[in-house]
């Protein structure tokens, strides 16, 4: 796999369940990155690859961390921008988060970096390490 490739597959939290599960496929014609999920052979989307894997795998809520179980999006299961889609926040991997109903009726609007900031913050310096690395294996 190129290294442009292994950036745009990245998460940060890629070692978790479910997002473990999720493969980066390949980029399509318009540049958007598809994904597999599991031993899937479709080609989702980042969002789609997300809700699918929720599915089949339940997710950990990003901010309290509680575990959810395999289910269907809704309000008790929550999958959201970290940064919001009004300041240019797209649909990217590692843009999207789980959030379990309680923490995000709590939430309300406020962006989820602020909303527990030492959460918040210690994901954009895992996001910033990583993107680092690779910069660095690009320019060598
Ligand atoms: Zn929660």
């Amino acid at each position: 796999m190129s290294m442009l490739n292994r950036i745009v597959a990245a998460h940060p939290l890629a070692s978790q369940e479910p997002y473990n599960r999720i493969k980066f496929s390949r980029v399509d014609g318009n540049g958007t990155p598809l994904y597999k999920v599991g031993h899937d052979k479709k080609e989702l989307g980042a969002a789609a690859a997300l809700r699918s894997a929720l599915e089949k795998y339940g997710a950990k809520c990003f901010h309290c961390e509680k575990h959810m179980p395999k289910q269907r999006l809704s309000q008790d299961c929550t999958r959201d921008h970290l940064r919001p889609k009004k300041d240019g926040g797209g649909d990217y991997l590692h843009n999207l988060v789980f959030a379990c109903g309680d923490c995000n009726r709590r939430k309300g609007s406020v962006d989820l970096i602020s909303f527990r900031p030492e959460v918040g913050g210690k994901y954009l310096k895992a996001l910033d390490e990583h993107i680092e690395r690779c910069l660095k294996h690009l320019g060598s």
